[in-house]
């Protein structure tokens, strides 16, 4: 039994979206179905064959991705990563990506060290966040425009309705990685994007305690199948347990989105005037070139800051290992703080020459704010300031 949740508000969505009470049993949460097989009334007469293929507890996640991303179909994965392989390989071989600069690390890995290699994928990386940058990168076999926005370290900014505006061939689809926004901040479907991808392990999970992606997907009822049949046939599924936990997790997206918001944005404005940081990267600063698509195509800015220090190397280490509150560690989105140096942790793998002209600096830090309490995390920046 669902609940028609369509007509209603996101702070709604989150809670209701994808189930009811469950009809056998009348719980309020959805049970967790464990079993890998289902019994068939005769053979091929059945609602559910096998867990990889399907199972209750996916199709609820899957159902409440779709209405929060406002799309029409949504698929769960074990991972962002294999969400991303999946998309990439549903369109084949021998085609061209062009890719915005500053994105995820393992994005760029897995297409420049598996794709490329594996399926003569060719891909062209342009800074997006420039209008009209990637129309002179377009090839005969282009198939995808893989955009991150906010980008990653660096929170740049990409208008997806100007690219989706632009573009005029309509068999080049419109990706985005959403994973940074959250659907409570941006929903790319909604602005012309055709593809949203998650790492759900990130603000979808909110907990830092699970590795999870999805794609979700607008009418492209020909991509949608194509996904679903990888899916399936490939095999890197979440677990319901996983899928329980998501269902569970987004049920606080709101209040959590919120508060990261806030936190994010009040913590950005105190660093700008900070004596020992150059630099603040924050879409929600008024003085950041991405300030103006950001508030047009954003309903908030994010949990994500970057910031550059003063000094080196050594004066970065030193903060970070002294740092109190914020956790030194790979990834973000969960409810604690965390903070990183992308040169040594996520970023590592891109080559120094590209990290260099991207401007990800070796004093650069990352930082994931968490829902703490404002003055706790500004107390520990300050303190941590303090040592370098
Ligand atoms: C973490 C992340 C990924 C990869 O997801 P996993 O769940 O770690 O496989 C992809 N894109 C972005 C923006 C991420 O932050």
């Amino acid at each position: 039994m669902n609940v028609n949740t369509k007509d209603k508000k996101f702070n709604s969505k989150v809670i209701h979206s994808g189930h009811g009470a469950d009809e056998t049993t009348g719980a309020v949460m959805p049970p967790i179905h464990l079993s890998s097989t289902f019994k068939q009334n005769s053979p091929g007469d059945f609602t559910y064959e096998y867990a990889r293929t399907g199972n209750p507890t996916r199709d609820i996640l899957e159902k409440l991705l779709v209405e929060l991303e406002d799309g029409k179909f949504a698929y769960a994965f074990s991972s962002g990563m294999a969400a991303i392989s999946a998309l990439s390989d549903a369109l084949g071989k021998n085609y061209s990506i062009i890719c915005s600069d500053d994105v995820y690390g393992g994005t760029r890995r897995i297409f420049d060290k598996i794709k490329t290699v594996n399926q003569d994928v060719e891909v062209t990386y342009a800074d997006l966040s420039k209008e009209n940058n990637w129309q002179g990168h377009l090839k005969e076999n282009t198939k995808m425009i893989w955009v991150e926005t906010p980008s990653n370290p660096l929170l740049k900014i990409i208008d997806i309705k100007k690219i989706r505006e632009s573009l005029k061939d309509d068999n080049i689809i419109i990706v985005c990685d959403n994973t940074f926004a959250s659907p409570y901040n941006q929903q790319p479907i909604n602005n012309g994007a055709d593809v949203v991808i998650h790492s759900s392990t990130k603000y979808l999970g909110g907990h830092s305690d699970i590795i999870g992606g999805a794609l979700i997907i607008n009418d492209n009822k020909i991509l949608a199948d194509k996904i679903k049949y990888i899916q399936n046939a490939v095999g890197a599924v979440p677990s319901p347990f996983d899928c329980y936990l998501l269902i569970r997790s987004i049920k606080t997206l709101a209040v959590r989105m919120e508060r990261h918001n806030n936190n994010a944005l009040e913590i950005a404005n105190y660093l700008l005037k900070h004596p020992k940081i150059n630099n603040v990267f924050y879409p929600g600063l008024e003085n950041n070139p991405s300030y103006e698509i950001a508030k047009k195509q954003m309903t908030g800015f994010g949990g994500i800051l970057s910031i550059e220090l003063m000094g080196d190397i050594n004066s970065a280490k030193k903060f970070l290992e002294t740092i109190q509150i914020f956790t030194l560690a790979e990834s973000l989105g969960g409810v604690e703080s965390l903070i990183e140096h992308p040169a040594i942790m996520t970023h590592a793998s891109i080559d120094k020459k590209i990290r260099d002209e991207l401007g990800i600096s070796d004093t650069l830090i990352r930082l994931s704010i968490g829902i703490e309490d404002i003055s706790d995390l500004k107390k520990s920046l300050d303190d941590a300031l303090k040592n370098i």
